[in-house]
């Protein structure tokens, strides 16, 4: 390849937007990826037929940066019903989104989840967070979620039963401390469009960007253990110079290879675990997620796949993902059954035992503390970092991350060009 102009180090989807925005400049870039694929935290394994996203995830149709980079019909997404059932007092309750759903949503006004208002707050927070603009969203002062909950008027049975599991799954805190810039932007985005799978498995997002790029710009199994100057030292030995190097890594590992002064790490990491199990029959033929509304048990929230998506099962067989939060303390082998147990009471004991556990994924690093920052890109003349940690913890962050330090590097680039032609 022509000698590149910028390295980016780390092939999620932060580098991969990277890429994709200089190589639609014509800048040549070489990305280099230290493990086997690209995709860094959106990793799709195919284990015995059945295809094992790393860590339960979906994709908000409506995310803005997503919109522009990738085409949802090559994706071939598979939405969610949009709303939730609610484990409690052992029976589900239906949740429905009003809008999308306004029959399904009156006949459950009187649900055991909220109150008739809490219903109508819902609507309403819909409604402001639809006029309001992302921008002005992020540039609002900081509360938690907790706060704007409890502020806006909702009860305490609603918090607790349906916002807590649900928020808590999505943003991996059942304290609901996140960032209230955060969830009302994600809030919008549920509103504004569908919550998906791509058909194939959540990989099939950074394929479709790495297939964009030209096939010599992207290499695998490349390590880098060292950054000095222009220069990056990669675990073989080998060095490899470039004029713009944009580290796209974790924001752990960019901080090691950066330094601190140069890029704060994150304060911390949120983790997760996702068991998958596989079934002959689902437990519940539709493409729904149920939620935990009981406030106890290690079980967070469940959906089967293969209803969203029957590729993501072999024909004859259903796909169930279960979600704990955190890190359990709990060896595997007993995880899966405590999680059994607990799901006997969901859907019966005799259909849950015949269950058959396929995999347990635990996250220790799935998204980074602060979940918003918003970081300028450039560090020096020359070094660039993105990365969701520097901009929001989510498919849409990393992607917009990525874009945004292509944009700082061809600035640079564009002016040096002009100094050149202007000097005598
Ligand atoms: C289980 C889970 C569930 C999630 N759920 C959602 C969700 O539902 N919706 C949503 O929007 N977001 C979700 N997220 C968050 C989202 O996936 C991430 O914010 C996003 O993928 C981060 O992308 P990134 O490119 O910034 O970082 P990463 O994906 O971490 O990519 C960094 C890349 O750098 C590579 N790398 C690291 N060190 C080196 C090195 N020394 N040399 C070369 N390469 C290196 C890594 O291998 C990796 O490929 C979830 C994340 C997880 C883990």
């Amino acid at each position: 390849m022509t000698k590149p102009e910028v390295i980016i180090i780390g092939g999620g989807l932060a580098g991969l937007c990277c890429a994709m925005r200089l190589s639609e400049s014509e800048v040549p870039c070489l990305l280099l990826e230290a493990s086997d694929a690209v995709g860094g935290r959106v990793r799709t394994d195919v284990f015995d037929g059945f295809r094992l996203d790393r860590g339960f995830q979906v994709f908000l149709t409506a995310y803005p940066e997503a919109q522009r980079v990738l085409t949802s019909s090559a994706l071939r997404l598979r939405p969610f019903y949009p709303g939730a059932n609610v484990f409690y007092e052992d029976k589900f309750h239906r949740v429905a989104d009003p809008l999308k759903r306004p029959l399904d949503s009156w006949r459950t006004v009187f649900s055991a989840v909220g109150t008739l208002g809490d219903k109508v707050r819902i609507g309403a927070l819909r409604q402001r967070l639809q006029q309001q603009s992302i921008e002005s969203i992020w540039n609002a002062k900081e509360r938690t979620i907790l706060n704007i909950l409890s502020t806006e008027g909702f009860s305490p049975t609603i918090i607790d039963r349906f916002f807590r599991p649900f928020w808590g799954g999505v943003f991996l805190d059942p304290a609901l401390h996140t960032s209230g810039r955060m969830f009302e932007f994600v809030f919008k985005m549920f509103a504004e469009g569908d919550v998906a799978i791509p058909e194939q498995g959540m990989e099939m997002i950074p394929r479709y960007l790495a297939q964009q790029l030209k096939p010599d710009t992207i290499r695998v199994g490349a390590w880098v253990r060292h950054i000095e100057d222009q220069t990056i030292t990669l675990a073989s030995g080998e060095r490899l110079s470039a004029p713009n190097i944009v580290v796209a890594t974790d924001g752990t590992t960019a901080y090691q290879l950066l330094g601190g002064t140069v890029c704060p790490p994150p304060q911390a990491w949120r983790a997760v675990t996702t068991l998958y199990f596989s079934a002959n029959v689902s437990p519940l033929s539709e493409p729904v997620l149920c939620l935990n509304g009981e406030g106890k048990g290690l079980v967070n929230h469940l959906a089967v796949l293969s209803d969203v998506s029957p590729a993501y099962a072999p024909s004859g067989a259903a796909l169930i993902s279960v979600t704990v939060l955190g890190n359990p303390p709990i060896p595997d082998s007993e995880l899966k059954d405590r999680v059994k147990t607990e799901l006997k009471r969901w859907f019966g004991i005799r259909p849950v035992r015949r269950w058959r556990h396929l995999k347990t994924y635990r996250i220790f690093q799935a998204q980074p503390e602060p979940l918003v920052t918003r970081e300028p890109p450039k560090l020096r003349d020359g070094l660039y970092v993105c990365g969701d940690f520097r901009q929001n913890a989510s498919i849409n962050g990393a992607m917009e991350s990525g874009r945004i330090a292509a944009e700082a590097v061809l600035k640079d680039i564009r002016r040096e060009m002009v100094m050149v032609e202007a000097a005598p």
